[in-house]
């Protein structure tokens, strides 16, 4: 695996990097990756833009899982792999960051500029009036409108998500936007059958037409979202690296692709990359590093 390091440092060195990061980067913070190995494990299908907006039971229930799934997300830091980044960004070898991930931990890490393709929970946005209230604002006010709603905590989605009882869902009280008085809130993260701000997309596209390469940090690339990104790349003839745990739709477009974790691997390809700016090449073992392929 060292000889992998050493050729993934060898790109990364020349610089106008830009990175293209998915759950897999978070599993190491305590975010499950619904997307990735284990993801057919997954309880519920995620909610829809179409069911939040139009079915008023699902869309409390979504409130009321996300709610207690919430404070799981709140409290994730980032690892070390984000931290990587950061300092290859700082080091000047990453020219941008387009992530898949709404948990915020590439900024938490020190990352500027970064783009959040897929938004952020730590926001929420009323669909009515547009107005834009931090999360722990809303949750204060979901906290203040369902005293004493206790529920337990199974398993957590990215989106924050945890199963409930019919029952307990039932009783579980929504709120509204505090500024138009009635507007429906949503997390301001894109949903499916959402499509992400145009906006937002052109400037990833700029990003990627200006990236000398495109490095994939924890993505499956299962979903046209984030693909169309690896798929730009190699026509544009711009190499596409991989990292990931376990196969990825962009395999077939990558000049490299790593199966590791991300928390180990990118510390050490900071070093090689960077010999000069601490930690000097050599500071993970290889062994460190073999016998995670699936
Ligand atoms: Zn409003």
């Amino acid at each position: 695996m060292t000889e992998t390091v050493d050729a993934l440092a060898g790109l990364v060195a020349g610089g106008g990097v830009v990175v293209l990061s998915g759950a897999g980067l978070s599993t190491e913070s305590g975010i499950p990756d619904y997307r990735g190995p284990s993801g057919a494990a997954r309880r519920h299908t995620p909610m829809t833009y179409q069911v939040f907006t139009r079915d008023t039971f699902a869309r409390r229930r979504y409130w009321a899982r996300s709610h207690l799934g919430w404070r799981m997300i709140a409290r994730a830091t980032p690892n070390e792999g984000h931290r990587a980044v950061a300092r290859l960004q700082r080091g000047g070898l990453v020219d941008g960051i387009i992530t898949q991930n709404v948990d915020g931990l590439h900024s938490a890490a020190g990352s500027v500029s970064v783009v959040e393709l897929h938004g952020r929970l730590d926001e929420v946005v009323c669909l009515d009036c547009g107005n834009h209230t931090s999360r722990e604002e809303v949750d204060r006010r979901l906290r203040e409108a369902n005293p004493g709603f206790d529920a337990r905590v199974a398993a957590v989605n990215p989106d924050g998500d945890v199963d409930l009882a019919d029952e307990e869902v039932a009783g579980f009280r929504t709120v509204d936007c505090a500024l138009c008085r009635g507007g429906m809130l949503k997390p301001d993260v894109v949903f499916f059958g959402e499509t992400v701000p145009a906006a937002r997309v052109a400037r990833c596209f700029e990003l990627v037409a200006g990236a000398r390469l495109l490095l994939v940090l924890g993505s499956s690339l299962t979903v046209m979202s984030g693909r169309r990104f690896v798929l730009r790349a190699a026509k544009s003839g711009i190499p596409v690296v991989i990292v990931n745990q376990g196969p990825t739709r962009g395999d077939g477009y990558a000049a490299l692709t790593v199966d590791a974790p991300l928390g180990r691997l990118l510390p050490a390809l900071a070093d090689r990359a960077m010999p000069g700016a601490g930690g000097g090449p050599g500071v993970v073992g290889a062994g460190g590093l073999t016998g995670v392929g699936r």
